[in-house]
């Protein structure tokens, strides 16, 4: 696997060397790819060697792009930084920058056109249209991944991609193959971008990358050992521009597998089974119930593994955290192990030890009497829903649901809602939307600020109910991120409802 690309020339050494030979039909490339300067054989894939007789642009002064041009200023490129937000908004992240990155703000300018290659940052969008000038300028755009991995020594990569779970199972994950005594880095859409990581990286080491779509729709030859996709749902269409679009940048996780690599796929949604069909490598399914197909499932409140070759199922106690869809994570994170050689010792002893991530139906106590549950990270409907699910099927939750909204509004809630929940705190830019689509299935308080929906909570609920932030929406509008969002929360917590009991 760590074979040198034949013709590479020699400085490409630390280019992490992937060579599949023809690429399989889901990884047909796209006509911007196609449109590539063919000054290189491998000119679709981020050799540093091969680049390095230009300068760099890096698209976006965020986490990671801000990391890709400190990496790429290091290993001797020139860099230019470039992004929309106005000068003011990016100086002090400039004021950081080493020697050899020049930046600009206010927009791209065409300087960015005499450079050799682009690197974008996740977060902007596909159709972004400096992306469409690079393109028409024959200049390739390389994701922040695989210029991270291209100066990686030889490591392992195992990926989790889907619309929801994917930090919890990540989490879990890298505490999989730590219990098996890996030297793991947890890395990507986790919070630390992989171009970050690079010098704390040593040959031997695993890599659990947490990827979104964003990072992989440019991601032309990632090729991760094992890969996990955990569900499809719609989400980021903006972004992308569609839902197909939106799989096909999935289905890039697995685009170059062959049978030397394994793919874990949710065999309850359909989404994630139809992609499944294309892909080469090995396929591994987790579900809800055992058929011929799944190799791990739940029975009598264990999880069941199977793997090919293993004369019976083993069995492991999941971790202590609440819904089926940590069941289904806990199942992906240990077909991730499984396939990479872990023993199941190791995995039941992680499993054991982890107590969950922050923001997701984290149980902050009990306070005042009300069961107080944070789930900031809960950006959509159908997270919400995932949520709601693990509450009893009694009109006991208070339920504060907004902020910035997606498309499709919150009526995917109402019958949930209707079941369970005593009350709505609408809060934010949302509110019309939660109080038109979800009037009549529970009473609906306009509460605006999270502080006046905590407030509220501690006014109207009685001893032995639940409150639950799990908002189904972005966190923007009110504040820098989910984690703001829900550090707001356990705060307001501790000023109304007092210590936890
Ligand atoms: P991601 O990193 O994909 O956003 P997280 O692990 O951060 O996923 O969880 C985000 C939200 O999605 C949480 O609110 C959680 O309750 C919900 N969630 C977690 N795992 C799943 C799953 N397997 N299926 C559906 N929803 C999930």
């Amino acid at each position: 696997m760590k074979k040198m690309a034949k013709k590479a020339p020699k400085k490409a050494k630390t280019a992490r060397p992937r060579k599949p030979k023809a690429p399989p039909p889901s990884a047909a490339p796209k006509a911007s790819e196609a449109a590539l300067p063919r000054d290189s054989a491998r000119s679709d894939r981020f050799l540093p060697a091969v680049w390095k007789r230009g300068p760099a642009a890096v698209l976006g002064m965020g986490r990671s792009g801000l990391a890709a041009a400190k990496l790429l200023a290091k290993k001797g490129f020139k860099v230019l930084l470039s992004d929309e937000r106005p000068r003011k908004a990016l100086r002090a992240a400039a004021a950081k920058l080493p020697a050899g990155v020049s930046w600009e703000g206010g927009g791209h300018s065409d300087r960015l056109l005499k450079c050799r290659f682009a690197v974008k940052s996740p977060g902007l969008p596909s159709h972004a249209p400096v992306l469409e000038r690079l393109k028409a300028a024959g200049i390739p755009v390389f994701s922040e991944l695989e210029v991270a991995l291209a100066f990686l020594p030889a490591v392992e990569t195992v990926a989790v991609t889907g619309t929801n779970g994917k930090t919890t199972t990540a989490t879990l994950t890298a505490a999989v193959f730590k219990a098996a005594r890996r030297r793991v880095h947890l890395l990507g859409n986790v919070g630390v971008p992989v171009c970050a990581a690079v010098a704390g990286v040593k040959k031997g080491d695993l890599l659990v990358l947490e990827t979104s779509s964003y990072q992989l729709e440019d991601s032309r030859r990632f090729l991760p050992e094992a890969a996990a996709i955990l569900n499809l749902t719609p989400d980021h269409l903006d972004h992308h521009g569609g839902m197909e679009a939106y799989a096909a940048a999935k289905r890039r996780v697995f685009a170059w597998m062959d049978r030397r690599h394994s793919c874990v796929f949710n065999a309850d949604d359909a989404g994630v089974v139809a992609m499944a069909r294309s892909c080469r490598g090995r396929k591994l399914f987790f579900g809800r119930s055992p058929s011929t197909m799944t190799a791990a499932w739940p029975e009598g409140g264990k999880i069941l593994l199977r793997l090919q070759g293993w004369k019976k199922p083993v069995k492991l106690s999941p971790p202590k955290l609440p819904g089926e869809h940590n069941l289904q994570n806990a199942m992906a994170a240990a077909l991730l192990g499984a396939a990479r050689g872990v023993k199941p010792e190791a995995i039941q002893k992680a499993f054991k030890a982890f107590k969950g991530v922050s923001h997701r139906l984290e149980d902050c106590g009990v306070r005042k009497g009300l069961a107080c549950v944070n789930d900031s990270k809960a950006t959509n409907v159908d997270s919400t829903l995932v949520a709601l699910a693990t509450m009893p099927q009694t009109k006991t939750t208070l339920l504060i649901l907004g902020g910035r909204p997606k498309a499709g509004g919150f009526a995917g809630l109402r019958s949930q809602v209707e079941r369970r929940v005593k009350a709505v705190l609408s809060v934010g830019e949302a509110a019309a939307r939660v109080e038109t689509d979800l009037q009549g299935a529970a009473h609906v308080f306009p509460c605006q600020t999270l502080e006046k929906a905590v407030e509220v909570a501690f006014q109207i609920g009685l001893k032995g109910e639940t409150l639950l932030l799990s908002p189904a929406c972005a966190s923007f509008d009110q504040f820098t991120d989910y984690e703001h969002r829900g550090r707001t929360f356990k705060e307001l917590l501790a000023v109304h409802g007092g210590k936890p009991k």
